[in-house]
This record gives C-alpha cells, structure tokens and sequence, in this order.
C-alpha cells in the first residue's frame, strides 16, 4: 500500500490530463494518475485530433479543385489517401511526443500508474498493471474514463468487420468505397472528408434529417452541400441487417440495400464505466455514463466523474477540460466548481456548422412564441464571402425577451466566430450591446455586425424626426 495521494485520477484523456495539470501541477497536491492505454485518449489517437488532420487534407483537396475560379489553374488535384494517413498519424505522434505523455504528467508532480484501475472503496483504488496490482488510498477519486463508440446489435455484424472511429484512423489507408452509418457529427465530418478525398461514400441515418441536434435550416443546407460533395445520402433508413457480399458488404435499410466496400458506424458512444467498481459503492454508472450531480460529485462526495464519463455531460474535449479543473477547484479550494452549463461546440464540415445555446424551437418552447426572434444574415451580402467565393452559409442569432439566448452559425471558421456569441449568451446581451464593438473588415465576423446593424438601423429610423427637427434646434 502506497502513501495516501490527495486525488487518484482514473484515465489520462482531455479531461484527465487537465485535472493533473491543475492539482499536481498548480496546486502542488500529491496526485496519482493511472492510464490503461495511450495517454491523450480518444482526442489525441482517434477523435479530434486524426479526423481534423484528414479534414485539413480534404480541405486542401477542395481549394485545390476550387483554385481554376479565383484563377489559379493547378489542373485536376489529386488526393493520396496513403500519405493523408500517413500525415494524420504524423500530427497525432507530434503531439504526444510535445504534451500528451506520461513524462509530460510526471514533469507536473504527478505520479502515473499504468494499468487499468478499478475503485475498491471511497477513498481506495486497485492498478491492475503489468506488474501486478497495487493499491493506492487517496481523499478524492475522479473518474475521467472516457467513452468508446457504441455499435447497434444489427444482425450480421459478426460477419463483416465494421469500422469504427477507434479502427479507421489505425488503417494505412482508408477504402475506397464506404458505407456510413449515423449522421451525427462524427459521421457527416468523415463523410465530407472522405468524400473530398475521392471515396466513394453513402452516408445512412434513421432520422429524416442530419445532424438532429442542429438548428433544422442550417442541418438542411449542409445536406445539400454534402450532396454537392458527392455523398450519397440515405435519410429515414435504419439498418436493419449487414451480410457479406464477396468482398462488399451489404447493408440492409428498411428502404433497401446499399453494397459498399466498408461500413463504419458512427451512432454515438457508451460510457467506459465497466469495471469500474462504482456499483459496489452505490454510484448509478450505465452505458449514458456515471451519475453525478451540478459539482460533478457521485454520491459518494469524494468520488467525482467528468467528461465523456459523466452522464449528461457534452461530449467535447474543451467541456472535458473545463469540467475537470472546475472539479478539482470543487475538490480543494472553497467556494463550488460547477459544471460548465453553456458549451459552444463546432461540426468541422465546410462550411462549419458552430452551435451555443437554444435552437428557435427550445426557445419557443421555454419562453413561448410571442417572446423569441431570429435575427438573420446570409453570407451571400457579406464581403468576405464574396471574397473568397465561399458565399453559402447564414449567422442566425436567437432572442429571448430581448435577450440573446442562442446562436447558429454556417461559414467558413464557424467555430471562432461562435465565441463571440457564446459570451453574449453567457452574459445575456442584448443584440443591441453587440454593437458595442466595430468588427474588424472583411472578416467572416462581419456578418455578426451586418445583423446587429440591420436591427439598429430598423430602430434609429423611428428617430427620423428628430434627427430633421436638429436642423432647427442647433
Ligand atoms: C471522431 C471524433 C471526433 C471528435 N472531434 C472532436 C472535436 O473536434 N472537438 C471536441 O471538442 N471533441 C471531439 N470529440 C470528442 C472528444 O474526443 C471527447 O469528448 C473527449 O476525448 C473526452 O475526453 P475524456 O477525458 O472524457 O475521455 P478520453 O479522452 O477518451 O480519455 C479517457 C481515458 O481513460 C482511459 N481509461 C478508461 N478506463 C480506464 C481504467 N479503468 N483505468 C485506466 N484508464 C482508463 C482511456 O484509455 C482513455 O485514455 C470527437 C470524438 C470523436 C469520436
């Protein structure tokens, strides 16, 4: 039995590694942390970091077939998948090479255990390691374990190797034909990226639309821009049966079979929550993840759980951070770290589609329809856009009462312009108090100016009057 650590943190991913830089390293607590795989976890080795590497190669291949209409002729672009793979692997080794590695969390003060850990008592945890097991006694357990992806019982899946995101990024190349089943983000990121890359891909989602936590206008038109992109879509069709087909695969829907050279699900996640031990303490953990409460506490008040883990939590790497260091301020200091209640986030297609707050239809539904407005504004009238040719795309700012309490925006950096929303949703600004702040010219961010303008303008103009009554008064 080791010396007792104030905090044992189980999984070293987006989440745990922020709660070790925090305690250990900051605070100076004694902490222990213990990874059963690759420290960075799913962000580094097979979530963001890869598929936003394949996706800046899709891009480069897009611009690239774009190029001839600002007048650079390249001639036909051609994309080599191998070295696009080979590139992703590079970026991912880069990074945990730089940070993302056990030596970088010992350099915080930390103590890393590698093996698989399992909570034997509130405050007692069990490695399970290549050496045998050890126990470690701690004052606070976070569970940072993260989530893997989870796969439909479909029959017929024992005969084909279906993909995921866990094995796609593993390959030396990606196929050249690909069946996607899920259109939540993981799936409609991939399938643009793929399809800009030359695959073949049919993308399959049960829902009648993409993208189904995403305000329904702005899903819509990326669904005809993926289609532009040559992604074969397959709305309102649930699989319902795989077989093999020599070397294809069929995949069944209750709207018939698509034949594909692979088949990759990508229909959302479960919690890594087996094994844990949690149960034996009480603490509810399902496949939805750990139950804890708004300071991210279990019942047991020293057992915490963030991250994908956390049941009911977002299922980002920047809300993983955030809620682990508000934790381990919860832990230690005085005062509550809550959870983070508002969390921007960002479908890295092309156009990007970011997201804070309401959609229209959640605000009508909590403030009913006489107190909610949508403020719109296309990017075809915003300069940059016409710029750079890249005109598709809308900002549309949802009020409550007067208030902004929710922003949806398609363009180009999407994901950097939502910030600036996400604050004045945080701080429940007027559209008015937008105006505040000139935008700098020609950014996509003008497009946020142009809309408080067209709402201002509207209002001074009830001063017409006063304003000609001035040529008398002074
Ligand atoms: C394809 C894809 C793309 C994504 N893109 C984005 C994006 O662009 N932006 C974004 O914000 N989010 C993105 N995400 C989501 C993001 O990857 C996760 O939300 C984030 O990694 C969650 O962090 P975490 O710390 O909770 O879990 P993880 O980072 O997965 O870390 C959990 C760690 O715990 C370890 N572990 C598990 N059980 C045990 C145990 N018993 N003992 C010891 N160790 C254990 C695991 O090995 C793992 O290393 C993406 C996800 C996917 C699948």
């Amino acid at each position: 039995v080791s010396a007792p650590y104030d905090l044992v943190i189980i999984g070293l991913g987006s989440a745990g590694l922020t709660a070790a830089r925090v305690a250990a390293g900051e605070l100076g607590l004694r902490v222990a942390a213990v990874e059963r795989d690759r420290v960075g976890g799913d962000c580094l080795w097979t979530g963001c970091v890869p598929s936003k590497s394949v996706i800046a190669s899709a891009a480069a291949a897009h611009s690239a077939a774009e190029a001839a209409h600002l007048g650079i002729d390249v001639g036909p672009a051609s994309a080599d998948r191998r070295a696009v793979w080979g590139r992703m692997a590079t970026v991912r080794a880069e990074i945990a090479a730089a940070e993302d590695n056990a030596e970088a969390v010992r350099a915080l003060g930390a103590e890393v255990f590698v093996g698989t850990a399992r909570v034997t008592g509130a405050r007692s945890v069990v490695v399970d390691g290549p050496e045998g097991s050890t126990e470690i006694d701690c004052r606070f357990i976070l569970v940072c374990t993260g989530s893997r992806a989870a796969i439909p019982a479909v029959a017929g899946l024992a005969d084909v190797d279906a993909l995921t995101n866990e094995t796609l990024f593993t390959l030396d190349s990606p196929p050249g034909a690909i069946a996607i089943v899920g259109a939540g983000p993981v799936g409609v990121e991939t399938a643009q990226a793929l399809a800009r890359l030359g695959v073949e891909v049919d993308l399959i989602e049960a829902a009648p639309r993409i993208l189904t936590s995403e305000e329904p206008e702005l899903a819509d038109r990326l669904t005809r821009i993926l289609t532009a992109d040559g992604v074969r879509l397959h709305l309102g069709s649930a699989v319902t049966n795989l077989r093999r087909v020599g070397d294809d695969v069929g995949i069944e829907t209750g709207a018939g079979e698509i034949a594909s050279s692979a088949v990759m699900f990508a229909t959302g996640r479960t919690a890594n929550v087996e094994g844990l031990g949690l149960d034996r303490l009480g603490i509810v953990a399902t496949a939805a993840g750990v139950s804890v409460d708004a300071r991210s506490r279990t019942i047991v008040p020293n057992v915490y759980a963030v991250g994908d883990a956390a049941a009911g939590r977002a299922h980002h790497t920047h809300s993983a951070a955030t809620d682990a260091a508000l934790a381990v301020r919860d832990m230690f200091l005085p005062g509550r770290g809550t959870a983070a209640t508002l969390v921007p986030w960002c479908v890295f297609t092309d156009p990007e589609l970011a997201h804070v707050g309401l959609t229209a239809a959640e605000a009508r539904e909590r403030f009913g329809d006489r107190q909610v407005k949508v403020h719109r504004q296309e990017l075809e009238s915003v300069d940059r856009a016409r710029i750079e040719r890249r005109t598709d795309g809308v900002v549309s700012v949802v009020t409550a009462r007067g208030r902004i309490v929710g922003a949806h925006i398609l363009a180009p950096h999407a994901g950097e312009m939502i910030h600036e929303l996400a604050l004045a949703v945080r701080f429940s600004m007027s559209i008015g108090e937008l105006a505040q702040v000139p935008h700098v010219y020609p950014t996509y961010a003008t497009a946020v100016s142009q809309l408080v303008a067209t709402h201002e303008f509207r209002r001074i103009r009830r001063l017409r009057g006063l304003a000609r009554l001035s040529r008398w008064t002074g």
